[in-house]
Formats: C-alpha cells, sequence, structure tokens
C-alpha cells in the first residue's frame, strides 16, 4: 500500500461499527425481508418461531420466546416466576437502569446489592445476605458479556432459600460461559437484549425469554400476546411485547456469525490486554474457568473524566458503562444514598470502556492505546 505524503488525519473510531456488521449480512437479510413482504406476515410467522427455535439451540434451552426488547424479556420472566406487589428482587447497584426497571415494572420492590471488585459482578455473598421472607428473585446480570457466579448463587438458595429463583440478565453475554455453563442457561429463568449494539443485535429492539422450564415459557407467552391463550379469550391482564418479524430475520442471519464475531471480540480483547499492559490502567479482570464475550472491555483509570475526554476529542469513541450507580439516579434514589454501596460507585467513577468490536483492527486499537497512552 503506497504511503500517503503528507499526514492525513485520523478516521474516528467508534465504539461499535453496526455498518461494518450489517455489510456481512445485509444480502441475507434482504431476501430475508423480501420474503417477509412478498408474504406480508408482519406479525409473527415462520421467521419468529425459526429464531426462537434456532436461539434456543445455540443456548442450550428447551425454550426461547421473542419479546420486543430486553427490559420487557427481564419483566415477562419475573411476571411468569409470580413475582408482583409486595415481593423483592435483589439487583445489583452497578447495571443498566433496565434490570431495576424490569423489577419495578413486575410491582415488585428492588433490593439493590454491591459487586465485586475487578469483574464488577454480582456480589454472590452480599446477595445471599440480602434475602428476606419477602424475596422472590435475585437478577445476577452478566455484566460486560462475564458469567456472573450463578452456580454458587443458586447452590447458596438451594441451600436456605429454595423458593428464591435466579433470573439472569444476559442481554450483554450472548454466548459466554463460566465453567462450561451457558449464559442464560444457568438460572431458572432468563432475559436476554438484541439491542443494536449487543453481541447478538437487531435493527431496532427486540429481545427473549429463555428457559428450561415448559411452563414459564407459556406463562412468559401468554402474558406477551394479551394474557390471551387463544384468540379473544383473556386468561390473565397481558401486554403487547412480540418479536417483530422483520428482526427475526435479522438476528437469524446475526446468529450464524455470532460465535466466529464473538471470536474476533475475544482476539481484539487479547491485544488490549497486551498493548496495555506497561500502562497505568487496570486492564478487565476475567474469573478463571469463565469465557468472556467482551461486549464492553472495561479498564480503570485515575481521572477518568479528563481522560475520556482527551480520547473523545482524538475521535476515539470511548464511553463509560455505566456513569451512576441504580441507588444514585434520580429515578431510583429512595433505593440508597451515597456511601450505601462503595464498591459499585468507586468503580463508577474510574471505568472507561474502549472501543471493541467484531471489524476493530490491531492499527486501530494500536491507535485507541496511543491516545490513551498521551492522556495519562
Ligand atoms: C441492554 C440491556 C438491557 C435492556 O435491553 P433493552 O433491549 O434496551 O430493553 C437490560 N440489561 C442490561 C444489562 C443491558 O445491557
Amino acid at each position: 500500500m503506497a504511503v500517503p505524503a503528507t499526514p492525513v488525519p485520523h478516521a474516528p473510531i467508534p465504539l461499535v461499527d453496526l455498518a461494518a456488521q450489517h455489510a456481512e449480512v445485509a444480502a441475507e437479510v434482504a431476501e430475508g425481508w423480501e420474503k417477509v413482504l412478498s408474504r406480508t406476515a408482519f406479525v409473527g410467522g415462520p421467521a419468529v418461531a425459526e429464531f426462537e427455535a434456532a436461539y434456543a439451540a445455540y443456548s442450550g434451552v428447551e425454550h426461547v420466546v421473542g419479546v420486543a426488547n430486553g427490559t420487557d424479556a427481564l419483566e415477562l420472566a419475573l411476571r411468569a416466576l409470580g413475582v408482583g406487589p409486595g415481593d423483592e428482587c435483589i439487583v445489583p447497584a452497578n447495571t443498566f437502569i433496565a434490570t431495576a426497571e424490569a423489577v419495578a415494572r413486575a410491582g415488585a420492590e428492588v433490593v439493590l446489592v454491591d459487586c465485586e471488585p475487578g469483574t464488577a459482578l454480582i456480589d454472590v455473598d452480599a446477595a445471599l445476605a440480602a434475602v428476606t421472607e419477602r424475596t422472590r428473585a435475585v437478577l445476577p446480570v452478566h455484566l460486560y458479556g462475564q458469567v456472573a457466579d450463578v452456580a454458587r448463587l443458586k447452590a447458596g438458595l438451594a441451600a436456605s432459600f429454595p423458593d428464591v429463583a435466579v433470573c439472569e440478565d444476559a442481554a450483554q453475554s450472548q454466548g459466554a460461559r463460566r465453567d462450561g455453563l451457558q449464559a442464560g442457561a444457568i438460572g431458572d429463568i432468563a432475559g436476554t437484549s438484541f439491542y443494536p449494539g449487543k453481541n447478538l443485535g437487531a435493527y431496532g429492539d427486540a429481545g427473549a425469554v429463555l428457559t428450561r422450564s415448559a411452563e414459564l415459557a407459556e406463562r412468559v407467552r401468554l402474558i406477551g400476546a394479551h394474557g390471551s391463550p387463544r384468540k379473544y379469550e383473556h386468561s390473565v391482564v397481558g401486554v403487547n411485547s412480540r418479536l417483530d418479524t422483520l428482526q427475526a430475520v435479522v438476528l437469524s442471519a446475526k446468529l450464524k456469525r455470532l460465535d466466529a464475531w464473538n471470536a474476533l471480540r475475544r482476539e481484539a480483547a487479547a491485544r488490549y490486554d497486551a498493548l496495555l499492559a506497561d500502562l497505568p490502567v487496570t486492564r478487565p479482570t476475567v474469573t478463571a474457568g469463565s469465557e468472556p464475550v467482551w461486549h464492553l472491555y472495561v479498564i480503570e483509570v485515575d481521572r477518568r473524566s479528563e481522560v475520556l475526554a482527551h480520547l473523545n476529542a482524538h475521535g476515539v469513541g470511548a464511553g463509560i458503562h455505566y456513569p451512576t450507580p441504580v441507588h444514585l439516579t434520580e429515578a431510583f434514589s429512595t433505593l440508597g444514598k451515597a456511601g450505601d454501596f462503595p464498591v459499585a460507585e468507586a468503580m463508577a467513577d474510574r471505568i472507561l470502556s474502549l472501543p471493541l468490536h467484531p471489524q476493530i483492527t490491531a492499527e486501530q486499537q494500536q491507535r485507541v492505546v496511543e491516545v490513551l497512552a498521551a492522556a495519562l
């Protein structure tokens, strides 16, 4: 390749690159969409059922129910478990707000617990200690693509609180494993999101509930379809939350590439690990036995706001996931005060997500680290 005679400005490096991903599936999506359009089968239809079956097989669960988005998936999963007013559900303080919203939407009370330093995953001991006679479910979040210690949580609950269910928030962990167990297939039920930027992303909102239980799956379907077991019969007050047919086509096309894309994310994460080795940053902690899918590559740095501003000013699309723990948001301010969840709060001030997606190049990563080094 010819070297330009004069230096050219660096092209921006986005946090995620959905255009590059689309290019790989464009032909297949166009063909699938054409079929849907020609049949004018815009709601339901074979495309939805095919994706649900394919995603169930991929995830190692018997049942997948497509729904409108990830927040609905968690809410419907909780409602299927029977969670409602008067119940408590345990949620980590450092998550995307949707985990807490789903509990509130189901009519239950959110009880927050802290996370572990390093992995930022739910502190299982804190979760077990927070169980009361009103607790109905714990929602471990597989944050950044690493599976929380659901097996230990389940064992702890089984020993002392057998009626408390585990509802995994698997929105960031499509394809991830821990000790051979697959995200979304470890707890009693799980909700996932196919928001465009997720590892498996649609071209709009989409989500799914995963479970081994035929009974729970049936309840999710019922509640998500106007509480209607048969047309114009309504046995419970439900909602309208369906997986859009056009989105199901996109998801089926992308699912075939998910393992390859996750492998590219792993390569990119290993490259960052090497490039960052000598810099004064804390690299992500991966637990032994864990196979994360790197939804996000999150480091910790001093003077985070300045470092982030420098990166953004130089075209590096770094971000913060998430800047405000749940109890410090206005919406959920009744759940705690500053100082209540010290690990989550300390991390919120130091975390920084570097651009990482399947199509990122080694040169782009090199550039990210050069800009970062200058900021440190
Ligand atoms: C994206 C996400 C959700 C919600 O998904 P939506 O599809 O945006 O409703 C829930 N939990 C976590 C951890 C997420 O990252």
